[in-house]
């Protein structure tokens, strides 16, 4: 592919609710969204950075900043036959797999145009639909009961809470009373220390599916550890940030269970190498969210299709993060199952009028 063009746009969503966890409380989705144009055809990718490094490390003003000043121009010099040989090509550049990410996703939805396929057929997900699940931001504890039994009511397979010291037990006993059977997680975002272990064995006893990233959010020995008492399986999802992260992780014992999320990996490339790892390790994994717009969020939905994805993921609905989203095309689910978009590439295409008047600041760059 000869690259002739790459778009950066930055955009400002605003949620339906403030989305709570144990490390912000936002309102809003910061995008970038990345245009790919090759030979007439435009491909997209976003980015999951967010502003201020709240989740890893990476920011937008660095992101871009790295686009602007090595992966565009490399793309540029030498185009690309394959999306799949960029993860490598790129590692000389340490780190920074979101901002990665975000130009190689744009690179493979264009290609799969080109080809005129499905993205998931690139990725050999025979699935035309997958299971998603609900994510839940902290409320009130009523106001969760209530929340995980209309999704439950609508059909979702799994619901996950987010959790933080003091806000943990008493909610995981209403929601258990409530919904005896349901396939229940949770969330720390790294909000315990080993020093809660006591605390976080005591919830064994809500049979959960899995604890998500309880402890320090670059941590694999302290989860390591934690695991060998804990009847819960252990899933990580910030500390895992590379196939070899995540070969470490499984080494160590420290989880049993892998949340994927294309941005903190790095690409596609490194998804599919993390992918046959789990697979060939029998290690379960599923696809997480950063409440992507419908760009991130086709993507999500393409790579959930992949045979290792056993889990329910959270790609959920998009409606209920957003009034409007920026793509035409509706990602409902329903009853729990997400159709796969359908047409080449992601499968979805901008809602342009909407889009401008979200859009923040567009750069286009060219060789
Ligand atoms: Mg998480």
């Amino acid at each position: 592919m000869r690259i002739d063009e790459i778009e950066l746009r930055v955009v400002r969503l605003p949620y339906r609710t403030p989305f709570k966890t144990s490390f912000a409380n936002e309102t809003k989705k910061i995008a970038v969204l990345v245009t790919v144009r090759s030979e007439g055809v435009e491909g997209y990718g976003e980015g999951v950075m967010d502003p201020l490094p709240m989740y890893r490390e990476e920011t937008i003003a660095g992101a871009t900043g790295l686009m602007r000043g090595a992966l565009c121009p490399d793309l540029f010099a030498y185009g690309c036959e394959h999306p799949g040989e960029l993860y490598d090509r790129w590692a000389h550049w340490r780190g920074n797999p979101m901002a990665k990410a975000s130009v190689e996703l744009a690179v493979w939805d264009c290609y799969a145009r080109q080809q005129g396929v499905p993205l998931r057929t690139l990725l050999g997900g025979d699935r035309t639909e997958i299971l998603v699940g609900a994510s839940l931001g902290m409320n009130p504890v009523e106001q969760t009961v209530e929340s995980v039994q209309r999704h439950v009511a609508e059909g979702y397979r799994r619901v996950k809470l987010k959790i933080e010291p003091g806000w943990d037990r008493e909610m995981m006993s209403a929601v258990r009373a409530a919904e005896p059977e349901i396939e229940l997680s949770v969330d720390a975002n790294s909000a315990y220390t080993l020093a809660d272990t006591e605390l976080l064995q005591s919830f064994d006893e809500y049979h959960l599916h899995y604890i998500e990233q309880p402890l320090h959010w670059d941590d694999l020995t302290d989860h390591a550890a934690l695991a060998a008492l804990l009847r819960t399986p252990i899933c990580l999802d910030e500390s895992l940030t590379s196939p070899a992260r995540v070969k470490a992780a499984l080494d160590l014992g420290a989880c049993s269970v892998v949340n994927v999320k294309v941005g903190r990996f790095g690409g596609i490339a490194a998804v599919q190498r993390v992918h046959d790892l789990c697979v060939t390790r029998q290690v379960p994994m599923w696809c997480g969210g950063m409440l992507e717009t419908g760009i991130g969020r086709a993507h999500n939905i393409h790579i959930a299709t992949m045979p290792g994805f056993v889990y329910p993921g959270d790609t959920a609905s998009a409606s209920r993060t957003y009034a409007r989203d920026i793509v035409e095309q509706s990602l409902e689910a329903v009853n729990g199952i997400m159709q796969v978009p359908a047409g080449p590439g992601i499968g979805v295409t901008l809602d342009r009028p909407f889009l401008d008047t979200v859009t923040e600041s567009v750069e286009v760059l060219r060789p």
